[in-house]
């Protein structure tokens, strides 16, 4: 045997273990961002690195460190997709969508980012992103957070029992920001000493960054920092005080987080996090803000807009480790077969149930064995019943019906005309 290849460090394979949970969490969001009037959008796993080193910021963990970037046959520098954001305003601008009016799009993918590969982070992860483009109130903020809320709620979090909490904060106006970043060099030079490596070279080049930082030993020094909230301009404070109103209003819980700045450079005014306490370091499952200026420096006309990517690895890992959902079974139905019977016989019952119950299961075994062994298979695959057919049913034009589930019930014959009717009033209790 040849040595295998094993896949890259920090990527994973979804099992069929661990498929339905994708599965059943990418249906769920579908059918919440239909309801909500969002549109899916599509864009390439692929964008020239300019597109990301001017959108998300060149001083930034995401572009100083952790892109996948190469050179193709041309020469020219291309990068694996670190985030969604940039490439859906690029579609934005280059398929002139605004032309119709404001956008309220989402989109599911693959996101790449050559990080250090720990629990619920990986180098290969998805992300599921909303973003609501030409709206500059702050009631497309709120709708995104509603609309947040009630995700959680679809999904099987309980409020009380693990709840997914939202903390807010507002970045102001690049104005107020320059303000604000004038500060905080002011005050982190005075600390200059207890600054790490990342934190000094970002001082004079982006040190709303070092709030950011994941270092423990950079905490207090981070804590005691002057807060943005007191540079927010009149137009900022009052978008956030309106936000907090229609939060209010709705019902939505949030804490107020003057140190939430986020790793991306494009947001303005409103950021936010969903955070969860019960996975450990990665506990923020949901992230996003507004970034009003980002179309308009992508190239487009000035645009407002707001959005969110929720990262589905963590909350599926959280989801799992709640033990919130629980697997359908393979099958409803089994159809077992005496060994050596002709199999166009099986055939043709198995796929008159299938014709007659498309939302059913219906597994036929074809690997042959004795009677004990397929209704060990009927057994694992979760079926409810079983349906056996042999030499002596295809004579009779029946077959034998098991019913897996109660075992007190008797094995029954049962003609293939009455069969249809069987299931539909046994299948649906
Ligand atoms: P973090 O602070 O955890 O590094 P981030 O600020 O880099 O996150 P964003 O760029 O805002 O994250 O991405 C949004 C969401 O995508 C995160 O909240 C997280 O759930 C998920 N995410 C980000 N990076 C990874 C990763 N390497 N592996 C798995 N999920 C990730
Ligand atoms: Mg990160």
């Amino acid at each position: 045997m040849s040595q295998a290849i094993s896949r890259v460090r920090g990527m994973y394979d979804v099992l069929p273990e661990q498929s339905w949970r994708w599965q059943r969490a990418e249906g769920i969001m579908r059918d919440l961002f239909q309801q909500y009037g969002y549109r899916e959008i599509r864009f390439p796993v692929v964008e020239k690195t300019a597109l990301f080193c001017s959108a998300i910021g060149e001083v930034t963990d995401i572009v100083e460190k952790e892109m996948y970037t190469f050179a193709d046959r041309k020469g020219e520098s291309l990068s694996l997709r670190p985030e969604g954001t940039a490439s859906c305003v690029r579609a934005l601008v280059q398929n002139n969508l605004m032309a119709t009016g404001a956008q309220k799009l989402w989109y599911s993918g693959p996101m790449f980012r050559y990080e250090r590969p720990q629990k619920g982070r990986n180098r290969q992860f998805q992300q599921v992103g909303v973003e609501y483009f030409g709206n500059p109130g702050p009631q497309a903020d709120a709708e995104l957070l509603i609309l947040g809320q009630r995700l959680w709620h679809a999904l099987g979090f309980d409020a009380q029992q693990h709840p997914i909490r939202l903390e807010i904060n507002s970045l102001g106006t690049s104005d107020s920001r320059g303000r604000y970043r004038d500060a905080l060099i002011a005050y982190f030079e005075q600390h200059k000493e207890s600054l790490d490596e990342d934190a000094r070279r970002r001082l004079y080049s982006n040190p709303l960054r070092i709030l950011d930082s994941k270092n423990p030993a950079m905490r207090e020094i981070i804590a005691n920092a002057p807060v943005l909230t007191d540079y927010l301009d009149e137009d900022s404070a009052s978008h956030h005080a309106e936000l907090k109103r229609l939060l209010d209003a709705a019902g939505i819980a949030y804490v107020e987080n003057p140190r939430l700045v986020r790793g991306l450079d494009y947001y303005s005014k409103t950021v936010f996090e969903w955070i969860s306490d019960e996975l450990g370091a990665q506990g923020t499952v949901c992230a996003g803000g507004r970034y009003d200026g980002l179309v308009e420096r992508q190239g487009g006309k000035p645009t407002p807009a707001v959005g969110f990517a929720l990262g589905l690895d963590r909350l599926l890992l959280l989801i799992e480790e709640l033990g919130l959902w629980h697997a359908e079974p393979l099958a409803d139905i089994y159809v077992v077969s005496e060994d050596g019977l002709d199999a166009a016989e099986t055939f043709a019952l198995t796929e008159s149930l299938r014709r007659e119950f498309p939302h059913k299961r219906v597994v036929q075994h074809l690997d042959g064995g004795s009677f004990k062994s397929q209704f060990k298979k009927a057994d694992r695959s979760g079926a409810r019943y079983a349906v056996i057919l042999g030499q002596r049913e295809l004579d009779e034009g029946t077959v034998s019906v098991k019913a897996l589930k109660n075992r007190d019930l008797p094995q029954q014959q049962v003609s293939r005309e009455e069969l249809p009717r069987f299931f539909h009033e046994n299948l649906e209790k």
